[in-house]
């Protein structure tokens, strides 16, 4: 098999070993037979899966007990109206505006007629390339929760230190970061992501959430009813179980490798690497505010459109897949998640002094 280094931002890379696992159990899990895939959702052998994901999960993220731990589908864009709907009914909404899918949270709440939005802070001015300030005085302590992005996948920027919402909920999207960064799961009210970028395959969403939070909406949906789903131990309708699997065999790979902190200690170095080489370049350069980086997902730029395209051609030939920047960002992305090894990054750095060489002065 080729040697490739895959950046994309979601689906992402999974860790090697945990795909040569699952090939190990795909035919016959647990010598019944059968395949995870084929397994009824209400078996005990099923059962023991999902039971194992919640408690690994509890255990690398230090979830509280009055926290539920939801395995969900719809992907984190359902979150974004699940969590009004479950929260903001008659209420007020905040939101912190840092990116595309800050946006897109803002706008499907605003869809709702018995939630008031509000945005309270915006890096929209900067084409999202910072992180607004957040005020305290901004926020009226009635409010249902403040919504943020923890990290902006497309534009590369991270929350990284909390706001100060007194006692309203701090409600995080954290889908491009969970597990990558350490947050303290007690500072929020709510957290969702969808499985695609640091978990798992996608199909799975999953939501952890305040349990004095939920069961106060007016009437929902069964499907998009927190309370339901929580009392339904998330198999009010057949959960995504193949999704669930591999989410617990990363899970399991996470805690053989040290746990969250050490992800994220490997994941600075790998973004150290990359950072350094941007900075140190008179080519290549990031157009995002230094102190609010992202670990994650690093854009970067050479100011010409022609340059750009040829480096991702380049790239591309040379196995680097999935290194194109969002459409609306342009040039390169590199997505540096858990599972992506350093040996890509130091791979993508040599490739970048070469064309910087190479290329000298057409700019
Ligand atoms: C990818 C992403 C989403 C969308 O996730 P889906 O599971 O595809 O709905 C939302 N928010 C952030 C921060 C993301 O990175």
């Amino acid at each position: 098999m080729k040697t490739i280094y895959n950046f994309s931002a979601g689906p992402a890379v999974l860790p090697k070993s945990v795909l040569e696992k699952a090939q190990s159990e795909l035919v016959n899990y647990e010598n019944s037979g059968m395949s995870v895939m084929e397994l009824s959702h209400r078996s005990s052998l099923f059962d023991k899966i999902i039971q194992d994901a919640e408690a690994l999960l509890r255990e690398l993220m230090n979830i509280p007990d009055n926290y539920k731990v939801l395995f969900l589908q719809g992907g984190a864009s359902l979150q974004f109206t699940m969590v009004p709907l479950n929260l903001a009914q008659h209420k007020k909404a905040l939101y912190v505006n840092t990116g595309s899918w800050s946006k897109k949270a803002i706008s499907e709440a605003q869809k709702l007629d018995n939630v008031t939005v509000e945005v309270i802070a915006s890096s929209e001015d900067q084409n999202f390339t910072y992180i607004p300030e957040i005020h305290k005085e901004d926020i009226p302590q009635d409010a249902a929760y403040v919504h943020i992005t923890t990290n902006n996948t497309i534009e590369g920027t991270t929350i990284y230190d909390l706001p100060d919402t007194g006692d309203v909920p701090l409600v995080a999207d954290m889908s491009s970061n969970i597990l990558s960064v350490n947050y303290n799961v007690a500072d929020f009210g709510l957290i969702y992501a969808g499985a695609q970028k640091n978990i798992g395959p996608a199909g799975l969403t999953v939501v952890i959430v305040r349990e004095d939070l939920i069961g106060q909406s007016d009437i929902l949906s069964a499907m998009l009813d927190y309370e339901i789903q929580a009392k339904n131990g998330s198999m009010y309708n057949t959960p995504p179980t193949f999704s669930i699997y591999m989410a617990k065999l990363v899970f399991e790979w996470i805690k053989e490798q040290g746990g969250v902190s050490q992800m994220e200690k490997q994941n600075k170095a790998k973004a150290a690497l990359l950072y350094d080489e941007i900075d140190t370049s008179q080519l290549f350069s990031s157009p995002v505010n230094k102190k609010d980086r992202s670990i994650n997902n690093i854009p970067f730029v050479t100011g010409d459109d022609a340059l750009d395209k040829k480096f991702n051609q380049e790239a591309l030939a040379a196995g680097f897949e999935n290194l194109k920047g969002h459409r609306s960002v342009g040039g390169m992305r590199a997505s540096l998640y858990n599972a992506f090894p350093e040996a890509g990054v130091e791979a993508l750095v040599a490739l970048m002094k070469t064309f910087e060489a190479e290329n000298k002065g057409a700019k």
